[in-house]
C-alpha cells in the first residue's frame, strides 16, 4: 500500500506554508518597489532587509521544493504538478508515479532533509546568527522552522492535501503520522532554542540527533520493499 499509488506524494502542506509564502513574497515586491521609490532613507534600508528576510524565506522554498523534484527525477518517478487548495486558498502540489515504499519515503522526506542541510550549514556558519546582521539568513532559517511546525500540525491531526509529506513518510513507513509529525517537530523546535542559546552544546547535538532519528524511519519502509522474484 505505497501511499499515493495514483496520486504522488510528496508537497503540500504547505497549505498555510508554501502557499502564504508565495501570496506574501508576490505581495511584499509591489510594496517594496513602492517603498523603495517614495521612503526616507532609514525606512528604505529597513525595507531592504525586509526584502531580504523573503529572499531568504523563498530561497528556503527553492530548496524544499528542488529537493523533492531531483528525487522524483532520480527515481524515475515522473515529477508533474497539480493544482491543490487549503480551503479558499490556492496552491500547487509536486506529483509523481507510484513508487516502492524506500523510494516514497526519500521523495517525501527530501524536503524536509534539505531544510536540516541548510540549517545545519547556517547554524554552524554562524552560530551567534541572532546577534548578526543577516536578515535574509534569518529569513531562510525562518522559512524551515515554521514550515516544519505547520507539517507537524496537519501531522498531528491527519489534515491536509493527500500528497503532503507526512503523510507519504507515514504511508511509506507505515507507522501513525502523528509520531511521523513529531520527527518533524522536534529538530524545528531545537533549532530554535540553539537560535536563542546558541553556546548550548547539548542543544546542537540533540537537534542533530533529532534530525538523524527522523531519518531512520527509512529502515522501516526499506522493510516494506517486496522480495525479489526469484
Ligand atoms: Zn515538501
Amino acid at each position: 500500500m505505497v501511499s499515493s499509488t495514483s496520486k504522488p506524494s510528496s508537497q503540500q502542506l504547505l497549505c498555510l506554508a508554501d502557499v502564504g509564502c508565495n501570496m506574501s513574497t508576490a505581495r511584499c515586491a509591489v510594496v517594496l518597489i513602492i517603498a523603495l521609490c517614495c521612503a526616507p532613507a532609514p525606512v528604505s534600508a529597513q525595507t531592504i532587509d525586509v526584502a531580504r528576510f523573503f529572499a531568504g524565506a523563498a530561497l528556503g522554498l527553492g530548496f524544499h521544493e528542488s529537493a523533492h523534484l531531483i528525487a522524483d527525477g532520480a527515481f524515475g518517478a515522473n515529477p508533474g504538478v497539480r493544482k491543490v487548495s487549503a480551503g479558499f486558498i490556492p496552491f500547487f502540489a509536486i506529483t509523481h508515479e507510484p513508487v516502492s515504499p524506500t523510494k516514497e519515503f526519500i521523495i517525501s522526506s527530501a524536503g524536509f532533509w534539505a531544510q536540516h542541510i541548510g540549517t545545519e550549514i547556517t547554524l554552524a556558519k554562524h552560530p551567534q546568527l541572532r546577534e548578526e546582521h543577516a536578515p535574509m539568513l534569518k529569513g531562510l532559517l525562518a522559512f524551515n522552522v515554521v514550515t516544519s511546525v505547520i507539517y507537524a500540525g496537519a501531522a498531528f491531526v491527519r489534515h491536509g492535501p493527500a500528497e503532503r509529506d507526512t503523510r507519504g513518510i507515514a504511508v511509506s513507513a507505515d507507522v501513525d503520522e502523528p509520531w511521523v509529525g513529531v520527527t518533524v517537530l522536534a529538530p524545528a523546535v531545537l533549532d530554535t532554542a540553539r537560535y536563542y542559546r546558541p553556546n548550548s552544546r547539548t542543544l546542537r547535538w540533540a537537534s542533530r540527533a533529532a534530525k538523524v532519528g527522523g531519518t531512520l524511519l527509512i529502515f522501516r519502509a526499506a522493510g516494506r520493499e517486496q522480495p525479489a522474484v526469484k
